[in-house]
């Protein structure tokens, strides 16, 4: 399982990897939406690394809820309050574990899943996050199931999932958030938050290994 430090470690590798694509982020959102994604994403987790260098929780849960109330603050626009949802669901269903094992890990993406619908509304097919999160949290529930899955495993599978659900974005047609205000003319275009979406994932798999 995984402790509060070791999903400490792994947001602030997902502060690199924001960091590292802030430029890519900013360019799909300037294409459908105002060019900010990669903009409000770096700020927050730039603000989550100094509230964990200040002091990291002492469990799991407790470190996702800070990640929560930091991007709930910190981004603005569509994205902040949605992944702080997703943080702040997943944290709740992590509760009190000292350690995040396979179970834990595929309920609190669930919890997760569900927080971001139940705030925004999203569908699958609507050209959003929940296009990249949706097919990930079905591929670790799959992979969950598997003889001898780790953490790693599952969040391997979640994050493919994640990357070829980003992908499908790009014949869709917006249904939610700005890019929807561009109709038919967003098609052709990739979705900034199923890209950060999917990055994320890829670097708590990464982290996991
Ligand atoms: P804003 O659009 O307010 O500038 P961002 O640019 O930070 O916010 O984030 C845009 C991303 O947010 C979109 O690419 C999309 O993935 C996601 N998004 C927008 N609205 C919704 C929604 N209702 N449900 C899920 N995701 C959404
Ligand atoms: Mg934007
Ligand atoms: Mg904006």
């Amino acid at each position: 399982g995984c402790t509060a430090s070791g999903v400490a470690d792994a947001l602030r590798a997902v502060a690199v990897v924001v960091a590292e694509h802030r430029a890519e982020l900013i360019e799909l959102d300037r294409a459908i939406g105002d060019g900010d994604h990669g903009e409000n994403l770096n700020r927050g987790f730039t603000a989550v690394v100094a509230a964990l260098d200040a002091k990291t929780p002492e469990t799991p849960g407790a470190v996702l809820k800070l990640v929560a109330t930091t991007l709930i603050s910190k981004v603005g626009g569509a994205a902040g309050p949605l992944y702080g949802t997703a943080f702040l669901r997943a944290a709740t269903s992590l509760g009190d574990k000292s350690e995040v094992d396979v179970d834990a890990a595929v309920a609190a993406l669930r919890a997760g899943l569900e927080g971001v619908q139940a705030r925004g509304k999203a569908v699958a097919g609507d050209k959003t996050m929940v296009d990249a999160l949706l097919p990930a949290v079905a591929a670790a529930e799959q992979a969950a199931g598997t003889e001898g899955a780790d953490l790693a495993a599952v969040l391997t599978a979640a994050a493919d999932a994640a990357a070829g659900g980003y992908q499908s974005t790009m014949d869709m047609v917006a249904r939610k958030g700005r890019a929807s205000y561009l109709g038919e003319r967003s098609a052709g275009h990739l979705d900034p938050g199923a890209r950060s979406t999917s990055l994320l994932l890829a670097t708590l798999a990464k982290a996991a290994r």
